[in-house]
C-alpha cells in the first residue's frame, strides 16, 4: 500500500528495499503487530521483478512450478 506520511509519524521498523528480503521482513513484522515502513527506491519485487522478461521465475523457493512475477 502506498500512502503519504505525516511529519511526525512513528514506526517500530523501517526497512530499506522492497525485494524478497524486505517484503518478507515486512510481512513477518506486520504479523507480529509491529508498525512497518517499507521504502523502495525503484520497483517493488527487487531484482527478481526485473530479471526475467517473461516474468516467470522458475525456481522460487516453496513454489515447485515457479511463480509469475
Ligand atoms: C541473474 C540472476 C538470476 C537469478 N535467478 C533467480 C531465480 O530464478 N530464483 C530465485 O529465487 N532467485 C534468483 N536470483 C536471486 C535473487 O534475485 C536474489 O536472491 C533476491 O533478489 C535477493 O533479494 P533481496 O531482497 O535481498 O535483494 P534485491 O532483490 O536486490 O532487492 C533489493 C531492493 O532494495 C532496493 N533498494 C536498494 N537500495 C535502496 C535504498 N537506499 N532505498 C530504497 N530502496 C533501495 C532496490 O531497488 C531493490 O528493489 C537470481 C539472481 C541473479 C543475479
Amino acid at each position: 500500500m502506498v500512502k503519504s506520511l505525516s511529519e511526525n509519524e512513528e514506526f517500530d521498523v523501517i526497512i530499506a528495499g522492497g525485494g524478497p528480503s524486505g517484503l518478507n521482513t515486512a510481512i513477518m513484522c506486520a504479523t507480529r503487530n509491529l508498525k512497518v515502513l517499507l521504502l523502495e527506491r525503484n520497483k517493488m519485487g527487487g531484482l527478481l521483478a526485473t530479471l526475467y522478461p517473461n516474468r516467470i521465475i522458475p525456481n522460487y523457493p516453496s513454489f515447485p512450478k515457479g511463480i509469475v512475477a
